[in-house]
């Protein structure tokens, strides 16, 4: 069960709702984000819900019985919008693009990039500072130098920044130079970090585990909204299977099955979801059709010679070729 508080009720109108849904027998947790209060029920008791919801202070109950209920659909009546400003939003019905390269190398990528950004109009730049690498000798990002860069010569252009955190010493120190924080597929359930994120007032792309499950995804984004955090996306980025023709499966029937169980945006990873140059595009046109909400890509002017990722780094010529497509499929889906 998910009460929704009424904006500033008193303490004791708070202790008085806890006092008689526990006396339901639920597990009660109180929820606080940027956006709203909460209380979070837990049980399965059969109850007259007129017995709480006259009381003082409550805005709504919404019975919902999914293990992640806070980013379930069945309670929230308009899906999450995601908005980074300057008429920047990421929403349902939107097709938000984000690309760059796997890792920040330096100025002069950075501007090459921003300047085909710019000019295919994305207004969102990904690319890695801290790098989760299985190998401890290969290159590991720039670091928060890198991020300075990179953000003074973005906020120039207009472009925001999508950027992963490793850990949760990180999180402050990037605060300032980063719209979106993403969290890796590696640490999808580092929960200190989850947690960590939902005090931050910066939205928050959570990528799904290399081995992860639908509702494991589920899962962590739940902590991150019950920490005070509710800026949140999913992203689906292939998993491992038993195939090793590509370097992921990439599950497109998680984005239809995502797309149902919640109300946050969905975004497609093709190229960690499949991890070869020439089939990104035909995967990231099918993720739009399955219903992906946006999709984030890997390119670079020459992914021979990116320090991380090449084999799966669209050069821009093919960026410009899949923006191309990815925009037309997203108009024909929207037309059905
Ligand atoms: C990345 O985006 O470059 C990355 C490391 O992604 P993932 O966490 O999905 O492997
Ligand atoms: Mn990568």
């Amino acid at each position: 069960m998910i009460i929704q508080l009424e904006k500033g009720l008193s303490e004791g109108n708070k202790q008085s709702i806890i006092d008689k849904v526990e006396a339901l027998k639920y597990k009660t947790t109180e929820v606080k984000t940027q956006k709203g209060e909460y209380i979070i029920g837990i049980g399965k008791k059969d109850f007259d819900i007129r017995e709480i919801g006259h009381m003082k202070g409550i805005s709504d109950i919404h019975i919902v019985s999914d293990a992640n209920m806070l980013v379930s659909r069945k309670w929230k009546v308009k899906p999450t919008v995601i908005d980074l400003g300057d008429g920047v939003t990421i929403e349902e019905g939107g097709m938000a693009l984000m690309a760059g390269p796997c890792s920040i190398e330096g100025e002069e990528q950075i501007e090459k990039t921003i300047a085909h950004l710019k000019e295919n109009n994305i207004k969102i730049m990904r690319g890695g500072v801290y790098k989760p690498r299985s190998s401890p000798y290969s290159f590991r990002g720039l670091g928060n130098d890198g991020l300075k860069t990179w953000y003074k010569l973005a906020r120039e252009a207009g472009i925001k920044i999508i950027t992963e955190v490793m850990q949760v010493s990180q999180i402050e120190e990037m605060y300032d130079y980063v719209d979106i924080y993403q969290v890796g597929a590696r640490n999808t359930q580092n929960f200190n970090l989850l947690d960590e994120l939902g005090k931050v007032d910066k939205p928050v792309l959570i990528k799904r585990g290399i081995s992860g499950t639908i509702e494991e995804l589920l899962g962590s984004a739940e902590y991150v909204f019950s920490a005070g955090n509710e800026n949140l996306m999913l992203c689906e980025r292939g998993i491992r299977t038993y195939e090793r023709a590509s370097r992921n499966t990439m599950d497109i029937n998680a984005i239809a099955i995502l797309k149902e169980k919640s109300h946050l945006p969905v975004i497609a990873d093709p190229s960690h979801g499949i991890g070869i140059r020439d089939h990104v595009e035909p995967v990231a046109l099918a993720c739009v059709m399955a219903g992906a909400d946006g999709v984030i890509y890997e390119t670079h002017e020459v992914p021979e010679e990116a320090w991380s990722d090449g084999q799966q780094t669209l050069s821009f010529r093919e960026s410009e070729k899949l923006i191309k497509k990815l925009r037309k499929t997203f108009e024909l889906r929207e037309s059905f």
